[in-house]
């Protein structure tokens, strides 16, 4: 079989993706390779292609056991012999699963990595390796932000089994990780694939400057035009997880928070009901996620600035795997830029993670496309503009700021740097705050100019100033704004300056984005007079999946993806035949399921 009609035949795809078939290639030549990809990109294919043609058992290292599950029930919902060894089953359950793979009937053996360590010389010796996966490899980095000590010893394994081809795969670019990759794994002749980091069917949007209720205003806002439609809302600490789903339960949403405090049974049952969509929304740090495979996250939300983009990136990079568009919404205040700079300072790397922050922050403040930004810091350029991010669809507009800045700068000024961003603001607002009477402020000449802007207005604009360089915050001098020398040009007229317009809510202009992207959901929708009786078609196929998905006992994602569905919802296929055709549909699901889906698609037709 070719690598094509393996991909065919097995997952019922028509074409590799960039770079997949030259990786499956040098694997099946036996080279060793390092493969980095987005999040969503495609990895899990690289190597079980190969598997599924080389001779003998593929073993896969995965770091978490709900990876290893979701994985081995894909393969196995594809009719692909495929099992994992592991800690949590028993012992006679492992025990069958070792005889099997002796008598040689298991394509795919997935092993944590203490476990292949173990192994190695029993049941692995035992084995015909038709080659190592090694799965999330910038666990082996310390570098990188998920060091797993037991990652760094699988050098060994690389020493124990020559003339087996070795494959690292990671979502983590930065040149670091990757030659420690390479080193600790002690590759061979390594031949390194970097994909595209680009995921067009997620769009960007930064909301600068909210807070408190305003903030939840928008959060809630934003998860109403989701109705239904799986997300995730990423927090920095645990207690704002909780309080964050509490606040949304209590508003009727189906959320639930998830951090590495809770049991470990909780954390399974969330995890659980999320991929079974039977839970909408999970509220969590970043304990949250890497062992989440779910193809239909249609949303991820960063309520609090992130670490890094790397993350930032591959949180986001959660949403829309299954290709269909998906939104992804950063929000970003001043509080943020406190709290992060702290974690820094006190991270004991201090100038790594302040330099992160501060790339995560031009990120968060950038007035280009937001999409080229974010290309160009996994070093790739492109030309074009994403069209699929806020500033794209909505671009800023500029005006002349300079009087603006002179009242700000101005009341700092007065305060003699002893202010800081909240109490700057309730001068120019003239709000008696404890901090303006205790100093007098409230005498300043400069109390109650900027009363004309709202505060959340002041909020942006001072942060647009600092982003510009015009003022920084004393760190160690309790947070207190301080002007530049360039400030100092504006404040006295000695130079001018423009700032972007702030964003008034704008629930409706957000509409009209929606239906500016309509050429991109066009790719995957019928034409517009049958688009609603599609998506009666495609809810009933959803429910149809649903059932099938408990009776069987997967994540409902495992059986089909949402795009599979959406294809279906849009080509009808009346026979057997044509349902195998669809995109995404190997030979073993069209005999499993083709008879089910095409006499529903039949009987709906009917109606
Ligand atoms: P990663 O591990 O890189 O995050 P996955 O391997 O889970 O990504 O793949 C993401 C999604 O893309 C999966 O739903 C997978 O079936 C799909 N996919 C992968 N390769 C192809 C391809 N060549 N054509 C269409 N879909 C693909
Ligand atoms: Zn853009």
């Amino acid at each position: 079989m070719t690598p094509l009609e393996a991909l065919k035949k097995y997952f019922g795809y028509d074409a590799f993706r960039p770079q997949q078939e030259a990786i499956v290639r040098a694997v099946l030549e036996g080279k060793d390779c390092l493969v980095l990809m987005p999040t969503g990109g495609g990895k899990s294919i690289c190597y079980q292609i190969p598997a599924l043609i080389r001779e003998g058992t593929a073993i896969v290292v995965s770091p978490l056991i709900s990876l290893m599950k979701d994985q081995v029930e894909a393969l196995q919902a594809a009719g692909i012999a495929a099992c994992a060894l592991n800690s949590g089953q028993s012992e006679s359950e492992n025990l069958r699963i070792r005889q099997e793979c002796k008598a040689g009937r298991i394509r795919l053996l997935y092993l944590s990595p203490e476990m292949l360590l173990t192994e190695l010389y029993h049941l692995v010796a035992d084995l015909q390796v038709s080659l190592v996966a090694i799965d999330e490899a910038h666990c082996v980095s310390q570098w990188g932000h998920d060091f797993r000590p037991e990652y760094a010893q699988l050098g060994a394994a690389r020493q124990a089994l020559p003339g087996v081809p070795f494959i690292a795969l990671t979502a983590t670019a930065d040149k670091v990780t990757r030659q420690d990759i390479v080193r600790q794994l002690r590759l061979d002749g390594c031949h390194t694939f970097i994909a595209s980091f680009d995921r067009p069917n997620l769009s960007l949007d930064v909301e600068r400057g909210l807070s408190g209720k305003d903030k939840l205003d928008a959060l809630l806002r934003f998860v109403r035009r989701h109705r239904d439609e799986s997300g995730i809302i990423y927090c920095l600490s645990r207690k704002n997880t909780e309080k964050l789903a509490e606040e949304l339960v209590r508003k009727g949403l189906d959320a639930a928070p998830y951090h590495a405090g809770l049991t470990p049974d909780e954390r399974d049952r969330v995890q659980t009901e999320f991929i079974r969509d039977q839970l909408q929304i999970v509220v969590a740090t970043v304990a949250f996620g890497m062992g989440i495979d779910k193809s239909n996250v249609r949303w991820v939300v960063h309520y609090q600035l992130p670490k890094s983009i790397e993350s930032f990136y591959q949180e986001i990079g959660r949403a829309g795997r299954d290709g269909l568009p998906a939104d992804t919404l950063l929000f970003y205040n001043y509080a943020d830029i406190i709290q992060l700079t702290k974690f820094a300072e006190e991270s004991g790397q201090r100038e790594i993670n302040r330099e992160r922050l501060d790339r995560m922050r031009e990120y968060a403040e950038a007035d280009v496309c937001r999409r080229r930004i974010l290309l160009n810091y996994f070093g790739e350029t492109t030309a074009h503009d994403c069209g699929n991010c806020d500033i794209c669809k909505n671009p800023p507009q500029r005006f002349d700021g300079h009087i603006l800045a002179q009242k700000a700068l101005s009341a700092i000024v007065r305060t003699n740097g002893q202010a800081d961003f909240r109490t700057v603001i309730d001068i120019l607002r003239a709000r008696f705050s404890p901090a303006v009477k205790e100093k007098g402020y409230d005498r300043l000449p400069t109390f109650g100019v900027g009363r004309d802007v709202p505060p959340r207005e002041w909020q942006d604009y001072l942060l647009q100033l600092l982003q510009l360089g015009l003022l920084e915050i004393a760190y160690d001098e309790d947070n207190h704004l301080k002007i530049t020398t360039l400030g100092a040009d504006v404040l006295y007229g000695r130079r001018g300056l423009q700032l972007a317009r702030t964003r008034r809510e704008e629930a409706a202009p957000k509409r009209a984005a929606k239906a500016a992207q309509a050429p991109r959901q066009a790719l995957f929708a019928p034409p517009a007079a049958d688009r609603e009786r599609a998506e009666a078609l495609f809810q009933e196929l959803r429910a149809l999946r649903l059932r099938l998905a408990s009776e069987q006992g997967f994540p409902p994602y495992i059986i089909m993806s949402d795009k599979v569905l959406r294809l279906l919802a849009a080509a009808q296929p009346k026979t057997v035949e044509d349902f195998g055709n669809i995109s995404g549909i190997g030979e073993f699901k069209q005999k499993k399921y083709g008879r089910l889906f095409v006499d529903a698609i039949l009987q709906f037709l009917s109606r």
